[in-house]
Protein backbone atom coordinates (compact mmCIF):
# COMPACT_ATOMS: atom_id res chain seq x y z
CA UNK A 1 0.00 0.00 0.00
CA UNK A 2 1.18 3.58 -1.16
CA UNK A 3 2.36 5.65 2.06
CA UNK A 4 0.83 9.05 0.37
CA UNK A 5 -2.14 7.81 -1.33
CA UNK A 6 -5.58 10.07 -0.46
CA UNK A 7 -8.18 8.79 1.81
CA UNK A 8 -11.46 7.37 0.37
CA UNK A 9 -13.26 10.10 1.45
CA UNK A 10 -10.72 12.59 -0.02
CA UNK A 11 -11.30 11.12 -3.37
CA UNK A 12 -8.57 8.06 -3.30
CA UNK A 13 -8.80 4.56 -4.10
CA UNK A 14 -10.35 2.63 -0.95
CA UNK A 15 -8.71 -0.28 0.65
CA UNK A 16 -11.79 -2.81 0.82
CA UNK A 17 -14.03 -2.89 -2.85
CA UNK A 18 -15.74 -5.95 -2.02
CA UNK A 19 -18.57 -7.65 0.12
CA UNK A 20 -17.51 -9.65 3.27
CA UNK A 21 -20.13 -11.97 3.45
CA UNK A 22 -22.70 -11.81 6.27
CA UNK A 23 -22.34 -14.14 9.26
CA UNK A 24 -23.46 -17.42 8.84
CA UNK A 25 -23.53 -20.47 11.43
CA UNK A 26 -25.78 -22.48 9.88
CA UNK A 27 -24.96 -25.55 8.16
CA UNK A 28 -25.83 -29.11 7.46
CA UNK A 29 -26.03 -30.02 10.69
CA UNK A 30 -29.06 -27.34 11.26
CA UNK A 31 -30.24 -28.68 8.26
CA UNK A 32 -30.60 -32.40 9.12
CA UNK A 33 -32.15 -31.41 12.80
CA UNK A 34 -35.03 -29.44 11.21
CA UNK A 35 -35.80 -31.99 9.05
CA UNK A 36 -35.81 -34.56 11.59
CA UNK A 37 -38.34 -32.27 12.97
CA UNK A 38 -40.59 -31.94 9.97
CA UNK A 39 -40.67 -35.78 9.16
CA UNK A 40 -42.50 -36.23 12.64
CA UNK A 41 -45.11 -33.83 11.87
CA UNK A 42 -44.90 -32.10 15.35
CA UNK A 43 -43.24 -28.86 15.18
CA UNK A 44 -44.82 -27.65 19.03
CA UNK A 45 -45.91 -30.00 21.35
CA UNK A 46 -46.89 -27.76 24.14
CA UNK A 47 -50.33 -27.52 25.80
CA UNK A 48 -51.23 -24.79 28.48
CA UNK A 49 -52.86 -27.35 30.37
CA UNK A 50 -51.52 -29.16 33.97
CA UNK A 51 -49.51 -32.16 32.61
CA UNK A 52 -46.06 -33.45 31.11
CA UNK A 53 -46.92 -31.45 27.96
CA UNK A 54 -47.11 -28.36 30.05
CA UNK A 55 -43.13 -28.03 29.33
CA UNK A 56 -43.30 -28.48 25.54
CA UNK A 57 -42.13 -30.60 23.41
CA UNK A 58 -39.95 -33.65 23.73
CA UNK A 59 -36.86 -31.26 21.31
CA UNK A 60 -38.02 -28.09 24.00
CA UNK A 61 -37.47 -30.12 26.69
CA UNK A 62 -34.28 -32.06 25.38
CA UNK A 63 -32.40 -28.76 24.56
CA UNK A 64 -33.55 -27.32 27.91
CA UNK A 65 -31.64 -30.66 29.40
CA UNK A 66 -28.33 -29.70 27.09
CA UNK A 67 -28.14 -26.18 28.26
CA UNK A 68 -28.41 -26.99 31.89
CA UNK A 69 -25.39 -28.86 31.06
CA UNK A 70 -23.63 -26.72 29.00
CA UNK A 71 -24.29 -23.88 31.15
CA UNK A 72 -23.57 -25.61 34.72
CA UNK A 73 -27.15 -24.92 36.22
CA UNK A 74 -30.03 -26.53 37.54
CA UNK A 75 -32.52 -25.01 35.11
CA UNK A 76 -32.84 -23.76 31.53
CA UNK A 77 -35.63 -22.45 30.14
CA UNK A 78 -36.55 -21.91 26.58
CA UNK A 79 -38.25 -19.12 25.05
CA UNK A 80 -39.10 -17.14 21.66
CA UNK A 81 -37.06 -14.78 22.01
CA UNK A 82 -34.55 -13.15 24.70
CA UNK A 83 -37.17 -10.06 25.11
CA UNK A 84 -39.35 -12.82 26.22
CA UNK A 85 -36.44 -14.25 28.48
CA UNK A 86 -36.20 -11.08 30.59
CA UNK A 87 -40.20 -10.40 31.05
CA UNK A 88 -40.24 -13.72 32.53
CA UNK A 89 -37.05 -13.19 34.96
CA UNK A 90 -38.77 -9.48 35.81
CA UNK A 91 -41.87 -10.90 36.73
CA UNK A 92 -40.67 -14.65 38.41
CA UNK A 93 -38.80 -12.39 41.14
CA UNK A 94 -41.89 -11.18 42.23
CA UNK A 95 -41.71 -7.03 41.31
CA UNK A 96 -44.72 -4.99 42.18
CA UNK A 97 -45.42 -1.91 40.90
CA UNK A 98 -43.76 0.89 41.52
CA UNK A 99 -40.51 -0.88 42.83
CA UNK A 100 -37.35 -0.22 40.83
CA UNK A 101 -34.85 -2.14 39.43
CA UNK A 102 -31.36 -0.89 38.42
CA UNK A 103 -30.55 -1.20 34.54
CA UNK A 104 -27.63 -0.53 32.21
CA UNK A 105 -28.38 2.25 29.85
CA UNK A 106 -25.96 0.56 27.11
CA UNK A 107 -27.56 -2.31 26.39
CA UNK A 108 -30.98 -3.16 24.22
CA UNK A 109 -33.79 -1.76 24.94
CA UNK A 110 -35.60 -4.68 26.02
CA UNK A 111 -33.58 -4.99 29.22
CA UNK A 112 -35.34 -1.59 30.76
CA UNK A 113 -38.61 -2.37 28.81
CA UNK A 114 -38.81 -5.42 30.82
CA UNK A 115 -39.07 -4.07 33.88
CA UNK A 116 -41.70 -1.53 32.38
CA UNK A 117 -43.44 -4.93 31.18
CA UNK A 118 -44.41 -5.45 35.19
CA UNK A 119 -45.45 -1.82 35.67
CA UNK A 120 -41.93 -1.31 37.78
CA UNK A 121 -39.93 1.68 37.32
CA UNK A 122 -36.29 1.26 35.41
CA UNK A 123 -33.53 3.36 37.16
CA UNK A 124 -30.12 3.75 34.92
CA UNK A 125 -26.62 3.32 36.73
CA UNK A 126 -23.82 4.14 34.65
CA UNK A 127 -21.15 2.23 33.15
CA UNK A 128 -17.53 1.43 33.19
CA UNK A 129 -15.30 2.98 31.05
CA UNK A 130 -13.29 0.04 30.06
CA UNK A 131 -16.03 -3.08 30.25
CA UNK A 132 -19.17 -0.84 29.20
CA UNK A 133 -21.01 -2.83 31.84
CA UNK A 134 -22.87 -1.17 34.37
CA UNK A 135 -20.84 0.66 37.39
CA UNK A 136 -20.91 -0.98 40.44
CA UNK A 137 -20.42 2.52 42.43
CA UNK A 138 -23.29 3.88 40.37
CA UNK A 139 -25.20 0.63 41.31
CA UNK A 140 -24.58 1.98 45.07
CA UNK A 141 -25.83 5.59 44.89
CA UNK A 142 -28.95 4.86 42.92
CA UNK A 143 -30.38 2.38 45.58
CA UNK A 144 -33.65 3.59 47.18
CA UNK A 145 -35.49 1.88 49.66
CA UNK A 146 -37.81 0.57 46.41
CA UNK A 147 -35.26 -1.23 44.95
CA UNK A 148 -35.58 -5.14 44.19
CA UNK A 149 -33.39 -5.71 41.36
CA UNK A 150 -30.70 -4.95 39.30
CA UNK A 151 -30.60 -6.13 35.58
CA UNK A 152 -26.65 -6.06 34.38
CA UNK A 153 -26.07 -6.59 30.90
CA UNK A 154 -22.79 -8.32 29.99
CA UNK A 155 -22.07 -6.32 27.03
CA UNK A 156 -20.15 -6.98 23.56
CA UNK A 157 -18.82 -9.92 25.09
CA UNK A 158 -17.75 -9.74 28.57
CA UNK A 159 -19.31 -10.03 32.12
CA UNK A 160 -19.73 -7.22 34.77
CA UNK A 161 -17.86 -7.21 37.63
CA UNK A 162 -20.26 -9.63 39.71
CA UNK A 163 -17.60 -9.80 42.34
CA UNK A 164 -19.28 -6.36 43.45
CA UNK A 165 -22.46 -6.91 42.12
CA UNK A 166 -23.04 -9.58 43.84
CA UNK A 167 -22.14 -7.79 47.28
CA UNK A 168 -23.98 -5.07 47.34
CA UNK A 169 -27.01 -7.10 45.63
CA UNK A 170 -26.44 -9.04 49.41
CA UNK A 171 -26.06 -6.39 51.24
CA UNK A 172 -29.06 -4.85 50.00
CA UNK A 173 -31.20 -7.84 49.03
CA UNK A 174 -31.77 -7.51 45.62
CA UNK A 175 -31.84 -10.22 43.28
CA UNK A 176 -29.65 -10.39 40.20
CA UNK A 177 -30.69 -10.75 36.47
CA UNK A 178 -27.84 -11.40 33.85
CA UNK A 179 -28.46 -10.24 30.42
CA UNK A 180 -26.04 -12.10 28.45
CA UNK A 181 -27.43 -12.02 25.50
CA UNK A 182 -24.19 -10.89 24.11
CA UNK A 183 -21.86 -12.89 25.87
CA UNK A 184 -23.13 -16.72 25.41
CA UNK A 185 -19.96 -18.96 26.11
CA UNK A 186 -17.74 -16.56 27.65
CA UNK A 187 -16.19 -16.72 32.19
CA UNK A 188 -16.17 -14.85 34.84
CA UNK A 189 -15.66 -16.09 38.38
CA UNK A 190 -14.69 -19.44 36.76
CA UNK A 191 -18.73 -19.45 36.19
CA UNK A 192 -20.07 -19.27 32.27
CA UNK A 193 -21.07 -16.08 31.70
CA UNK A 194 -24.55 -15.99 32.51
CA UNK A 195 -24.82 -17.63 35.81
CA UNK A 196 -23.78 -15.33 37.90
CA UNK A 197 -26.62 -13.86 39.20
CA UNK A 198 -30.20 -15.28 40.39
CA UNK A 199 -31.20 -15.78 36.84
CA UNK A 200 -29.24 -15.39 33.36
CA UNK A 201 -29.69 -15.84 29.52
CA UNK A 202 -29.21 -16.01 26.37
CA UNK A 203 -30.59 -14.36 23.16
CA UNK A 204 -30.35 -16.97 19.96
CA UNK A 205 -31.73 -14.31 17.79
CA UNK A 206 -29.63 -14.40 14.48
CA UNK A 207 -27.51 -11.06 15.27
CA UNK A 208 -25.62 -13.29 18.22
CA UNK A 209 -23.44 -16.02 18.64
CA UNK A 210 -25.35 -18.78 18.07
CA UNK A 211 -29.24 -18.61 16.42
CA UNK A 212 -32.77 -20.07 15.62
CA UNK A 213 -33.91 -17.82 14.33
CA UNK A 214 -35.30 -15.95 17.00
CA UNK A 215 -35.13 -17.47 20.38
CA UNK A 216 -33.87 -17.29 23.87
CA UNK A 217 -32.52 -19.24 27.02
CA UNK A 218 -33.19 -18.60 30.73
CA UNK A 219 -30.94 -20.20 32.95
CA UNK A 220 -30.68 -20.05 37.08
CA UNK A 221 -30.79 -22.59 40.07
CA UNK A 222 -33.50 -21.75 42.21
CA UNK A 223 -36.12 -24.45 41.83
CA UNK A 224 -39.38 -21.71 42.97
CA UNK A 225 -37.44 -18.89 40.08
CA UNK A 226 -37.42 -22.06 37.82
CA UNK A 227 -41.10 -22.51 38.36
CA UNK A 228 -42.38 -19.31 38.21
CA UNK A 229 -40.38 -18.84 34.48
CA UNK A 230 -42.22 -21.68 33.29
CA UNK A 231 -45.33 -20.37 34.57
CA UNK A 232 -45.12 -17.17 33.02
CA UNK A 233 -43.90 -18.73 29.35
CA UNK A 234 -47.00 -20.52 28.87
CA UNK A 235 -50.26 -18.84 30.33
CA UNK A 236 -49.71 -18.90 33.62
CA UNK A 237 -53.37 -17.58 35.20
CA UNK A 238 -54.79 -20.77 33.57
CA UNK A 239 -52.56 -23.34 35.40
CA UNK A 240 -52.10 -22.11 38.91
CA UNK A 241 -55.40 -23.98 40.51
CA UNK A 242 -54.80 -27.43 38.63
CA UNK A 243 -51.09 -27.45 39.55
CA UNK A 244 -51.38 -25.94 43.16
CA UNK A 245 -48.77 -23.19 42.16
CA UNK A 246 -47.45 -21.31 45.72
CA UNK A 247 -47.86 -17.28 44.28
CA UNK A 248 -50.66 -15.78 42.48
CA UNK A 249 -48.41 -12.69 42.13
CA UNK A 250 -47.34 -11.79 38.85
CA UNK A 251 -49.00 -15.04 37.00
CA UNK A 252 -49.95 -13.32 34.23
CA UNK A 253 -48.72 -15.48 31.38
CA UNK A 254 -47.98 -15.26 27.90
CA UNK A 255 -47.01 -17.91 25.23
CA UNK A 256 -43.46 -17.33 24.99
CA UNK A 257 -43.22 -20.84 23.96
CA UNK A 258 -40.22 -22.18 21.51
CA UNK A 259 -41.04 -24.75 18.91
CA UNK A 260 -39.68 -28.04 18.04
CA UNK A 261 -37.65 -26.79 15.17
CA UNK A 262 -36.00 -23.98 16.54
CA UNK A 263 -35.22 -26.04 19.62
CA UNK A 264 -33.81 -28.70 17.12
CA UNK A 265 -31.79 -25.90 15.45
CA UNK A 266 -30.52 -24.56 19.34
CA UNK A 267 -28.88 -28.23 20.28
CA UNK A 268 -26.67 -27.94 16.67
CA UNK A 269 -26.22 -24.34 17.44
CA UNK A 270 -24.61 -25.06 20.95
CA UNK A 271 -22.65 -27.86 19.37
CA UNK A 272 -20.52 -24.94 17.87
CA UNK A 273 -20.48 -22.39 20.56
CA UNK A 274 -17.20 -23.07 21.61
CA UNK A 275 -16.14 -23.13 17.90
CA UNK A 276 -17.44 -19.86 17.37
CA UNK A 277 -16.52 -18.24 20.04
CA UNK A 278 -13.09 -19.04 19.01
CA UNK A 279 -12.90 -17.60 15.89
CA UNK A 280 -14.37 -14.58 17.03
CA UNK A 281 -11.21 -14.24 19.92
CA UNK A 282 -8.88 -15.03 17.35
CA UNK A 283 -10.26 -12.18 15.15
CA UNK A 284 -10.03 -9.91 17.68
CA UNK A 285 -6.56 -10.66 18.90
CA UNK A 286 -5.29 -10.05 14.94
CA UNK A 287 -7.02 -6.50 15.22
CA UNK A 288 -5.62 -6.28 18.49
CA UNK A 289 -1.98 -6.82 17.32
CA UNK A 290 -2.75 -5.10 14.02
CA UNK A 291 -4.14 -1.46 16.00
CA UNK A 292 -1.83 -1.58 18.69
CA UNK A 293 0.46 1.57 18.92
CA UNK A 294 -2.30 4.33 16.95
CA UNK A 295 -2.13 6.95 18.88
CA UNK A 296 -5.24 7.94 20.77
CA UNK A 297 -6.72 4.50 19.93
CA UNK A 298 -8.14 2.54 22.95
CA UNK A 299 -8.81 -1.47 22.20
CA UNK A 300 -11.13 -3.28 24.20
CA UNK A 301 -9.71 -4.16 27.60
CA UNK A 302 -10.57 -7.74 29.65
CA UNK A 303 -11.29 -7.57 33.26
CA UNK A 304 -9.73 -9.61 35.30
CA UNK A 305 -11.28 -13.18 35.90
CA UNK A 306 -13.51 -12.81 32.61
CA UNK A 307 -13.28 -14.85 29.42
CA UNK A 308 -14.34 -12.11 26.71
CA UNK A 309 -16.26 -13.51 23.51
CA UNK A 310 -16.15 -10.51 21.18
CA UNK A 311 -19.68 -9.90 20.16
CA UNK A 312 -18.94 -6.38 18.91
CA UNK A 313 -14.88 -5.04 19.11
CA UNK A 314 -15.12 -1.73 21.71
CA UNK A 315 -12.74 0.97 20.57
CA UNK A 316 -12.61 4.38 22.05
CA UNK A 317 -10.59 7.48 20.19
CA UNK A 318 -9.50 10.53 22.43
CA UNK A 319 -10.17 13.66 20.64
CA UNK A 320 -7.96 15.68 22.50
CA UNK A 321 -5.31 13.76 20.94
CA UNK A 322 -6.45 12.81 17.66
CA UNK A 323 -7.84 16.44 17.34
CA UNK A 324 -9.98 15.34 14.60
CA UNK A 325 -14.17 14.19 15.95
CA UNK A 326 -15.09 10.43 16.14
CA UNK A 327 -17.68 10.91 13.60
CA UNK A 328 -15.10 11.95 10.81
CA UNK A 329 -12.88 9.30 11.38
CA UNK A 330 -15.97 6.67 11.15
CA UNK A 331 -16.56 8.24 7.94
CA UNK A 332 -13.43 7.61 6.45
CA UNK A 333 -12.86 4.31 7.66
CA UNK A 334 -16.57 3.67 6.28
CA UNK A 335 -16.11 5.16 3.32
CA UNK A 336 -11.96 3.23 3.11
CA UNK A 337 -14.78 0.29 3.07
CA UNK A 338 -14.39 -0.97 6.72
CA UNK A 339 -17.84 -3.07 7.35
CA UNK A 340 -19.92 -2.91 10.43
CA UNK A 341 -18.44 0.25 12.40
CA UNK A 342 -21.05 1.40 14.84
CA UNK A 343 -20.12 5.32 15.70
CA UNK A 344 -22.81 4.83 18.96
CA UNK A 345 -24.66 2.52 21.39
CA UNK A 346 -27.75 3.23 22.94
CA UNK A 347 -28.35 5.25 25.70
CA UNK A 348 -31.06 3.96 26.37
CA UNK A 349 -32.58 6.37 29.40
CA UNK A 350 -32.74 8.91 26.15
CA UNK A 351 -35.14 7.02 24.25
CA UNK A 352 -38.46 8.86 23.97
CA UNK A 353 -40.48 6.42 26.28
CA UNK A 354 -38.05 7.60 28.97
CA UNK A 355 -37.66 11.56 28.38
CA UNK A 356 -41.55 11.37 27.63
CA UNK A 357 -42.41 9.00 30.29
CA UNK A 358 -45.02 7.56 28.23
CA UNK A 359 -45.39 3.73 28.25
CA UNK A 360 -48.70 3.04 29.04
CA UNK A 361 -51.48 5.26 27.78
CA UNK A 362 -50.84 8.63 27.49
CA UNK A 363 -50.85 9.95 30.89
CA UNK A 364 -47.56 9.07 32.37
CA UNK A 365 -48.11 5.57 33.77
CA UNK A 366 -46.55 3.89 35.63
CA UNK A 367 -43.72 6.52 36.53
CA UNK A 368 -47.05 9.27 37.95
CA UNK A 369 -49.29 6.42 39.69
CA UNK A 370 -50.21 5.55 43.66
CA UNK A 371 -47.76 3.02 43.36
CA UNK A 372 -44.50 4.94 43.16
CA UNK A 373 -42.65 6.78 45.69
CA UNK A 374 -40.49 9.23 43.98
CA UNK A 375 -39.76 11.20 41.06
CA UNK A 376 -37.46 9.30 38.78
CA UNK A 377 -34.52 11.51 36.26
CA UNK A 378 -34.09 10.40 33.03
CA UNK A 379 -32.59 13.78 31.78
CA UNK A 380 -29.17 14.13 29.69
CA UNK A 381 -26.46 14.01 32.36
CA UNK A 382 -27.86 11.28 34.96
CA UNK A 383 -25.05 8.91 32.97
CA UNK A 384 -22.01 11.05 32.29
CA UNK A 385 -19.44 8.49 31.57
CA UNK A 386 -21.93 6.31 29.51
CA UNK A 387 -23.27 9.60 27.42
CA UNK A 388 -19.30 10.92 26.87
CA UNK A 389 -18.30 7.96 25.33
CA UNK A 390 -21.37 7.94 22.91
CA UNK A 391 -21.10 11.40 22.12
CA UNK A 392 -16.89 11.58 21.76
CA UNK A 393 -15.31 8.40 21.84
CA UNK A 394 -16.72 5.07 21.15
CA UNK A 395 -17.32 3.31 18.08
CA UNK A 396 -17.74 -0.88 17.12
CA UNK A 397 -16.81 -3.46 14.90
CA UNK A 398 -19.01 -6.02 14.64
CA UNK A 399 -17.41 -9.17 15.33
CA UNK A 400 -20.74 -11.13 14.78
CA UNK A 401 -22.21 -9.62 11.47
CA UNK A 402 -20.08 -11.18 9.17
CA UNK A 403 -17.66 -14.14 8.28
CA UNK A 404 -14.34 -12.51 8.22
CA UNK A 405 -11.05 -13.97 6.65
CA UNK A 406 -8.02 -13.39 8.25
CA UNK A 407 -7.16 -11.19 4.58
CA UNK A 408 -10.32 -9.03 5.43
CA UNK A 409 -8.81 -8.52 8.78
CA UNK A 410 -5.50 -7.39 7.41
CA UNK A 411 -6.91 -4.58 5.16
CA UNK A 412 -9.64 -3.49 7.93
CA UNK A 413 -5.97 -3.35 9.98
CA UNK A 414 -4.78 -1.63 7.18
CA UNK A 415 -7.67 0.72 6.32
CA UNK A 416 -7.27 1.97 9.86
CA UNK A 417 -3.54 2.41 9.33
CA UNK A 418 -4.25 4.73 6.22
CA UNK A 419 -6.61 6.84 8.44
CA UNK A 420 -4.38 7.33 10.96
CA UNK A 421 -1.54 8.20 8.90
CA UNK A 422 -3.92 10.89 6.70
CA UNK A 423 -5.26 12.37 10.29
CA UNK A 424 -3.76 15.93 8.94
CA UNK A 425 -5.25 15.98 5.91
CA UNK A 426 -8.76 14.69 7.37
CA UNK A 427 -8.46 17.51 10.14
CA UNK A 428 -7.95 20.12 7.16
CA UNK A 429 -10.66 19.12 5.30
CA UNK A 430 -13.20 19.85 8.16
C1 LIG B 1 -30.23 -9.02 21.53
C2 LIG B 1 -30.37 -8.50 22.89
C3 LIG B 1 -31.58 -8.57 23.61
C4 LIG B 1 -32.86 -9.05 23.00
O1 LIG B 1 -32.81 -10.36 22.55
P1 LIG B 1 -33.91 -10.89 21.49
O2 LIG B 1 -33.69 -12.36 21.45
O3 LIG B 1 -33.61 -10.22 20.19
O4 LIG B 1 -35.26 -10.54 22.00
C5 LIG B 1 -31.59 -8.12 24.91
N1 LIG B 1 -30.49 -7.63 25.50
C6 LIG B 1 -29.32 -7.53 24.85
C7 LIG B 1 -28.11 -6.97 25.56
C8 LIG B 1 -29.22 -7.93 23.52
O5 LIG B 1 -28.06 -7.80 22.87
Amino acid sequence: MCDNSALALLGGDPIITYQIPRYNSIGKEEIAAVNSVLETGILSDFLASWGPNFYGGSKVQEFEKKCTEYFKVNHAIAVNSWTSGLVCAVGAIGVEPGDEVIVSPWTMSASAISILHWNAIPVFADIDPDTYCIDPQSILKNISNRTKAIIVVDIFGQSANYVEINKIAKKFNLKVICDTAQAPGGLSMSLPSGTQGDIGGFSLNYHKHINTGEGGILVTNDDRLADNMRLIRNHAESIVEEKKHHTLVNMIGHNFRMGEIEAAIGMSQLNKLRKLVSIRQSIASQITIGLSGLKGLTLPKTAQGNEHVYYKYAMQIDPMVLEVDKFKIIEALKTEGVPGLSSRYVNVHLLPIFQNKMAYGSKGFPWISEFTSREIAYNKGICPVAEDLQDNRFFSLDLCGFEFQVEDIDLIIEAFKKVWRNLGALKKSI
